[in-house]
């Protein structure tokens, strides 16, 4: 938020305002991954694993590189945290401040969710998204955002006080534990910033304040990615249901959601290969 400013605008204060934006990262001919491909690929798609994450908790799964996975709404309007790291290193996981730097606000086909340097590479294509038609709301307003982070108990301690043990981060965290045989002390050293699965959210137009409202998906609506790599997921089913009200709290109605990772016939999937880390020599000039 910005306060009332205490200092006067310059006499050039609207020629410095009226200066036009540039894109930070254009990605329009560097990043564009093979869609036809995965299109080919998913014509061929076999069910392999299958798993239901209960309300107010998380799961993980592992998806091997070449297969798709989807996350489905079956039962009511739900969120989902989403965490991705490579299968055999944790220490490569999701980055959603770069990822949100190259695809904006929100994800959705076409898009990619990157990995945290020194790795810096696609570790998921989105290849479907049946929510795709949301765009962006009169609000501001968007779906499957990378703005935020995951609700936890150390904010919710800040706001209210309280202590609440179902937020994602725990989640996530007990998941991960479980998965990985980590301590919850050791685990939520991996734990991280997610993909916010079906969730509404956007930043409002007066504050730029960091908002959610009630999530658009309905039973049946799903978001598929394509595994570039080996890759480890966990998924929290949101203490705030559809983010319609508030979360970090039992009061919110919550459903669960539905993993499915599929198998593609590995011919359709022509000339992909599993995209190498970052190439920089990491030097640092030194
Ligand atoms: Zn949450």
């Amino acid at each position: 938020m910005k306060p009332t400013p205490q200092y006067h605008p310059p006499v050039d204060a609207a020629e410095r305002k009226a200066i036009k934006p540039v894109i930070c990262y254009p990605v329009d001919t560097l990043l564009l991954p093979d869609m036809d491909t995965y299109a080919a690929a998913r014509d061929t798609l076999k069910l392999t694993d299958a798993l239901v994450v209960p309300p107010r908790e998380a799961l993980t799964f592992k998806v091997p590189k070449g297969h798709f996975f989807r996350i489905i709404s079956t039962d009511g309007p739900q969120v989902g945290d989403l965490n991705l790291w490579n299968a055999d290193d944790l220490k490569e996981r999701f980055y959603s401040g770069k990822t949100r730097a190259l695809h904006g606000t929100h994800l959705s086909t076409g898009d990619r969710m990157w990995s945290s340097f020194p790795h810096m590479r696609p570790l998921a294509t989105i290849t479907r998204d049946t929510l795709d038609w949301y765009g962006f709301d009169e609000y501001g307003g968007g779906v499957h955002d990378v703005i935020g982070t995951r609700c936890d108990p150390y904010t919710g301690r800040l706001l209210s006080g309280k202590d609440y043990h179902q937020c994602c981060h725990s989640n996530l965290i007990r998941a991960l534990a479980a998965e990985t045989g980590l301590s919850p002390a050791q685990a939520e050293m991996h734990v991280h910033d997610v993909l916010n699965v079906f969730m509404c959210t956007g930043f409002t137009l007066d504050t730029h304040q960091y908002f959610m409202k009630a999530s658009p998906v309905r039973p049946g609506d799903f978001i598929e990615f394509f595994a570039e790599i080996d890759l480890l997921g966990g998924l929290s089913a949101c203490p705030g249901g559809d983010c319609g009200e508030q979360h970090s709290s039992d009061t919110a109605p919550c459903y669960p959601l539905t993993v499915e990772i599929y198998r593609p016939d590995p011919d359709t999937l022509g000339n992909w290969t599993s995209p190498e880390r970052s190439s920089y020599s990491g030097s640092h000039g030194l």
